[in-house]
């Protein structure tokens, strides 16, 4: 009989490879795919680089058990997106390499948008809003001149060739003069440099006068808005003096077109407690305006919107069926030839569709912190994201990558901080995601699961991120699954067109 320690050192020993091989018992290898039911019927398979196949219930069963036969159809198809292969290292492996470098070729370029927090004084006093301050006080609340020039000095030493000036508030528009010194800066450098420069500036657009439409027209600066709904839900959600946030935005949304083009002017819409009765109105008022984007976001459940937590707290469960019902409603839209496109869902179908990559923070892995964007707040602090200063606001520091008046490029871009996010950033490394069948459709979101759970990487089952997302990309799966005309309105949101 053989001794307990005998049978302990055969337990540690290395195997020989034969011991490993599937030849003897299968036609085929398996390659590294994901799997998750879409209903009770159908599951979906995912490659590493995000190819799928919708397949009846148990296939990934029998493709594990190696009872695929060659002769079925689904053979074929296994074999074609890299899910099976005949030999143990399939003969177009290189094909399979470039295709995973494309979609992660977001990171090629780095930092490309910067964020600018111009002033923290507004004349909104919105719910939900982060920051807003109404003072007359310029200098308490508004950047420096002299931080203005090391932001965008940082912004030049990006080894992004393509870079974007966002200025936000408070109400930017109220340091108008700092936007036009600071445009004027930015392209003399950017002509220096031969960088291509984008210029946003995000506004509520009630101070919007002639001459700033003239200086923005002469830069091609685009504006972006927010638009929440029907003039009684926009006016509840974004107050002002004179209750006609609503109607100050749509005359500055009309002006605007007119003097910069249609494609200059975008809204996005914030879903508060008192939204989510209303997806079907608020879906209507995008396309009265003549939008032909929409983006149905939810709140950020922390920051400055926690402090009044009756008007912008609700259930993930409760967003969802917002979210379905909203989108049912542009589906149908499109249905009668109305373009109209959901940004989320767009973002998400560019992955599930295309092998290109997509540029947005929450859905990008390594996640689009400090990779993608980076943020100069008001005081000179610099943070990894927009997120990340609304946590500022509420004396969170966390993400907080160094100050404008200390730190040099290396200090904040390679600094102790950033590699501590890192450790944080991808899901294919992250407990939950590394297995999940939607990892290459979504992101990994540090700063989400440090202010919701404590802790930079998070716990799935518990994350408020982990089910939104989940459940949006099952849904969009499913929807094109059951019905051709979806998956064609769909592939024209990506396609553009
Ligand atoms: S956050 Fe959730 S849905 Fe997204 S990859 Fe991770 S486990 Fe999957």
């Amino acid at each position: 009989m053989e001794s307990l320690s005998q049978k302990q050192k055969e337990f540690r020993a290395f195997k020989s490879l034969s011991n490993f091989s599937t030849a003897n018992n299968a036609n085929y290898y398996l390659l590294p795919f994901r799997f998750a039911a879409l209903n009770t019927e159908r599951e979906v398979l995912v490659n590493e680089v995000g190819d799928y196949l919708m397949v009846p219930q148990g296939t990934a069963q029998r493709i594990v058990e190696r009872r695929i036969k060659q002769e079925e159809e689904l053979y074929a198809d296994l074999t074609a997106n890299f899910f099976i292969s005949q030999t143990p290292v399939p003969p177009l492996i290189d094909v399979l390499a470039t295709r995973y470098r494309t979609k992660k070729s977001f990171l090629d370029d780095f930092t490309a948008l910067h964020i600018f927090v111009l002033t923290l004084r507004c004349e909104h006093t919105c719910h939900y809003c982060q920051v807003s301050r109404v003072t007359q006080d310029k200098s308490a609340f508004d950047m420096s001149y002299d931080h203005l020039d090391k932001g965008i000095e940082l912004m030049m030493q990006s080894p992004n060739p393509n870079v974007t000036l966002e200025f936000q508030g408070g109400e930017p528009l109220l340091a108008f003069e700092k936007i036009v010194y600071a445009v004027r800066k930015a392209e003399s450098l950017a002509r220096q440099l031969g960088k291509q420069l984008n210029i946003v500036i995000c506004s509520n657009l009630a101070p919007l006068t002639e001459d700033i439409l003239a200086f923005c027209r002469e830069h091609g600066i685009l504006l972006s808005t927010s638009i929440d709904g029907p003039s009684n839900l926009h006016n509840a959600n974004r107050k002002r003096l004179g209750n006609n946030s609503y109607e100050m935005a749509v005359k500055g949304i009309e002006r605007a077109r007119q003097v910069l083009g249609e494609e200059k002017v975008s809204a996005l819409m914030t879903t508060a407690s008192r939204s989510l009765d209303y997806p079907v109105e608020i879906v209507d008022e995008y396309v009265k305006l003549g939008f032909k984007n929409i983006f149905l976001r939810p709140i950020s459940p922390y920051g400055f919107a926690r402090r009044n937590v009756r008007k912008n707290s609700y259930e993930t469960e409760t967003f969802l069926k917002f979210y379905k019902r909203a989108l049912e409603h542009i589906l149908a839209y499109n249905r009668q030839g109305y373009h109209l496109v959901e940004d989320y869902a767009s973002i998400i179908l560019r992955k599930i569709l295309t092998p290109f990559p997509v540029g947005y923070v929450d859905l990008q892995s390594p996640s689009g912190l400090i990779n993608s964007v980076v943020l100069f707040n008001y005081n000179g602090k610099i943070y990894a994201s927009d997120e990340a200063r609304m946590l500022a606001e509420m004396q969170d520091d966390t993400f907080c990558l160094g100050d404008l008046n200390k730190n040099s490029y290396e200090d904040i871009f390679y600094g102790p901080k950033a590699y501590e996010i890192a450790q944080n950033w991808s899901n294919e490394s992250l407990a939950g995601c590394s297995d999940c069948a939607f990892q290459s459709y979504c992101g990994a979101d540090p700063v989400y699961h440090h202010a919701t759970q404590g802790d930079m990487a998070g716990y799935r089952p518990d994350s408020g991120f982990c089910q939104k997302n989940m459940e949006i990309i099952r849904y969009l799966l499913e929807l094109m699954d059951n019905d051709q005309e979806v998956l064609a309105i769909f592939s024209r949101w990506v396609s553009n067109c």
